[in-house]
């Protein structure tokens, strides 16, 4: 950059960056009525005292015009005070300060000193007073805009103080030197206040900046205390924060909310069969949907693996409650793309009001729970609302925990069995355990009932030691072709050290491993998948059989089919209920009769109870069969007579001529 252009910079009053420069022109912005309150008065009285000494055009025209100038500038000002200038603006701003300072300094000096000579020695000292004092009170107006105030200063001061001491008056001459040392100390505290203000406005800004930087960072930790990081949605902790607010707020205000929980049906198996990646991704498309689903007040949050959180903030009907909750689950049963697979999940919603089902987050949420748990059992993929019966459900589940937990289980729990038949030779070829307790307060309970209590309390372990035993002491009396089934929960093949434990009771019992068929069921599996591929290797290895239970239930069931060693597969009987009139329910059957025969695996058909279905069974190639229709579960003691006449009715029609 040459010379020229350096001192064009430097002259255009442009410096530092556009920060400083709108913090100059801000701080400028607001001495200006000052400045031209000095003006205006000074250069008013000035004139006032010469209107009979100075010709009309210097006494009155030239001040006045200046004046009303002055005053323009001043409205301009009042206008544009609360503007905001961008970077440019702000340039040109200052650019065009700098030229009216420099021409508002070479007019006033000029009307100075052509004022000068028409008036008396009193006059004259005024108008050199004036001068000064004008000067230094616009110079501390202008004392943000270094260049301008410095140009002022320089233009007054050899105009003025040059024609004082070209005057040839020893008194003008010496104001001329004091005016100029004056000038000379008002650039030093320019100066010096131009660096103070400057540093300033820097460490203002890097002082924001850090407040900056600790928002982000404040912002950045809520973030992380309050989402969840792969789906985006508020996290549990922040769901129960919102719970709690907002129930603090109904309390005030006498409303109500809702709380949805919501879990996803078949996800454990998408993480199994596709991985844990697929399975993230199927979680933030659920985010995703959910986030999709427009109602005024709604808010969703995951409160852990698959499960996720809603909340209503205001009171709603039943009817419109059912319908948001079926519009949520419609979302999330769309298929899922993941990788090149398509998944298929359902969710299930359960919701509790507040405060009809509860006065306290707790309450609320632990109705909503119960609904979910009513909903997961009865009504997979659709909304249910907490009603009392859930509550008589909850009241029955503690009580039956209870209980469950104090029972003498040696001496409460028994068996029943039922036999399974070759439709073929019409004999029976093994027999179901099927649990059974009676207690003394709940009379006998459904083994439905208690088993899965028993389930969620881990009590099953000891459930299914004594029931196992039991088991394994009548099949040592039986026919040694008879093979004993035996359900098995999660949890028994949840640890390699549990199916340890199940092969130490088959091996104490003295009966042969190769007569002992395990039966787990579908969702037995989908706890953990490998874990349990282990326990059923180290089953299998000991010499018992793997059958799979109920099979069609659940979800992806052929994948396990293919991935576990199996060696049996029992079709649940709710296909077999409408095989006689579905024929959707027909060919199931018989797709999965010959996936067994290809695969070499045994097929059990459940829950057989009518002649026409056994017909229709056995055409479609059934063999192993078991339902009501050859024998209701029957107590132990009874087996022996069951099994003599069973076996002499076969041999008698095998004899038959
Ligand atoms: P499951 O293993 O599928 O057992 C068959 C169930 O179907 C039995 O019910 C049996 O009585 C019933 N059933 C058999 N034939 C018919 C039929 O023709 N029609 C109808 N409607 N039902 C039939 P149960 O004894 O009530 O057992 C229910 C479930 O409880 C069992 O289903 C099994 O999953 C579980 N369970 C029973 N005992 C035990 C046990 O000792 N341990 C474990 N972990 N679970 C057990
Ligand atoms: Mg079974
Ligand atoms: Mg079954």
């Amino acid at each position: 950059m040459g010379w020229l252009a350096r001192l064009k910079k430097m002259l255009s009053g442009v410096e530092g960056d556009r920060e400083l420069l709108r913090a100059q022109l801000h701080a400028f912005s607001r001495q200006i009525p000052l400045l031209y309150f000095i003006l205006l008065v000074n250069t008013a009285a000035v004139a006032a005292t010469h209107l009979s000494s100075a010709p009309p055009w210097l006494s009155m025209y030239v001040p006045g015009t200046l004046g009303v100038l002055c005053l323009y500038r001043c409205v301009r000002w009042w206008r544009a005070r609360n503007r905001t200038l961008t970077a440019a603006q702000a340039e040109r701003e200052m650019r065009s300060l700098t030229w009216i300072v420099s021409l508002f300094g070479i007019a006033f000096s000029t009307w100075s000193v052509l004022l000068f000579p028409y008036g008396t020695a009193y006059q004259q000292a005024q108008v050199a007073f004036y001068m000064a004092t004008t000067l230094v009170g616009s110079v501390f107006c202008l004392i943000h805009l270094r260049v301008p105030a410095m140009l002022l200063l320089c233009i007054v001061i050899l105009s003025f103080a040059g024609f004082l001491a070209s005057s040839g008056s020893p008194v003008f001459f010496a104001m001329a030197i004091d005016m100029t040392l004056v000038g000379v100390a008002l650039a030093v505290v320019i100066q010096i206040y131009w660096r103070t203000f400057a540093d300033a406005i820097n460490a203002q800004r890097e002082l924001q900046a850090s407040q900056q930087n600790t928002q982000s960072l404040s912002d950045d930790n809520y973030r992380l205390a309050n989402l969840d990081s792969l789906t985006g949605l508020p996290n549990r902790r922040s769901f129960f924060s919102s719970l709690r607010a907002i129930s603090e707020q109904a309390l005030e205000t006498g409303g109500g909310f809702n709380v949805g929980l919501i879990d996803l049906d078949g996800f454990k198996q998408v993480n199994d069969i596709y991985g844990h990646a697929s399975g993230d991704l199927v979680l933030q498309e659920v985010g995703t949907r959910l986030l999709s689903i427009s109602e005024t007040g709604l808010m969703f949050a995951r409160l852990g693996g698959d499960e996720f959180g809603a909340i209503v903030r205001h009171r709603l009907s039943n009817e419109a409650l059912v319908e948001l909750g079926q519009r949520i689950c419609d979302a999330l049963s769309r298929p899922y793309q993941v990788a090149d697979n398509v998944a298929e999940l359902s969710g299930t919603i359960g919701w509790a009001a507040f405060p009809e089902a509860g006065s306290t987050v707790a309450q609320v949420f632990e109705r909503a729970d119960a609904a979910l748990y009513v909903g997961k059992e009865n009504r997979r993929g659709m909304p249910v609302i907490f009603s009392t019966e859930h509550e008589t459900r909850m009241r029955r589940l503690s009580l039956v925990t209870q209980e469950l937990r104090h029972a003498d289980l040696e001496a409460e729990l028994f068996l029943e069995f039922q036999p399974i038949y070759d439709l073929l030779t019409r004999r029976p070829i093994g027999l179901e355990a099927l649990g059974r307790w009676h207690n003394a307060r709940l009379g006998m309970v459904r083994p439905e009932e208690f088993i899965r209590i028993a389930e969620r309390t881990e009590l099953i372990l000891g459930i299914t030691d004594v029931l196992l035993r039991q088991a394994l002491a009548e099949v040592a009396q039986w026919p040694a072709d008879l093979y004993l089934s035996f359900n098995l929960s999660a949890i028994d093949i949840s640890t390699s050290a549990r199916a340890r434990r199940l092969i130490d009771i088959v091996e104490a019992s003295g009966v042969s491993p190769h007569r002992v068929t395990f039966e787990i069921t579908e969702t037995a599996l989908t706890r953990d998948f490998e874990q349990a591929h282990s326990a059923m290797t180290m089953l299998k290895q000991a010499g018992c059989r793997m059958s799979l239970d109920d099979f069609g239930t659940g979800y992806s069931s052929l994948s396990y089919v293919h991935r576990l060693p199996f060696d049996a597969i029992k079709i649940d009987r709710s296909f077999v209920s409408d095989v006689d009139t579905n024929s959707a329910s027909k060919k199931i059957i018989k797709s999965v009769i010959d996936l067994c025969r290809n695969l070499g695996l045994e097929c059990v058909v459940e829950g057989l109870e009518t002649p026409l279905q056994a017909q229709v069974v056995k055409a479609l190639g059934a063999r192993a069969v078991q339902g009501y229709l050859f024998s209701l579960p029957m107590r132990a003691s009874a087996v022996g007579t069951f099994l003599w006449t069973a076996l002499a009715q076969s041999h008698a029609v095998e004899t038959q001529p």
